[in-house]
């Protein structure tokens, strides 16, 4: 079983990558690119998660400080970007 500390001390357990602090970042190109393979063509879970993987990253998200930890240049990177959570709203412009 493998464990994160995250800044603030929490401990995030990664044992099962079903945690609900265990997310990734998935470009909306390759899940559209994804759902079309799959309405061309049945494709197994094997496939599914390789093209769901490409260019995507993992993401840790501390349910006590709510820091961001995102995998760095790539999925199996274990190298993470982190980011801290900043209070405010802002609307984007379109
Ligand atoms: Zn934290």
């Amino acid at each position: 079983m493998s464990k994160y500390r995250c800044l603030c001390g929490y401990v995030l357990h990664l044992s099962t990558g079903n945690e609900d602090y265990d997310l990734m970042l998935v470009r909306n190109s390759n899940v559209e690119s994804t759902a079309a393979s799959i309405e061309k063509s049945a494709i197994d879970s094997n496939v599914f998660f390789e093209k769901i993987d490409e260019n995507s990253r993992n993401v840790y998200w501390c349910p006590e400080c709510k820091r961001l930890y995102v995998s760095t240049p790539a999925f199996t990177s274990n190298i993470f970007e982190v980011y801290k959570r900043e209070i405010r709203l802002h609307v984007l412009s379109t």
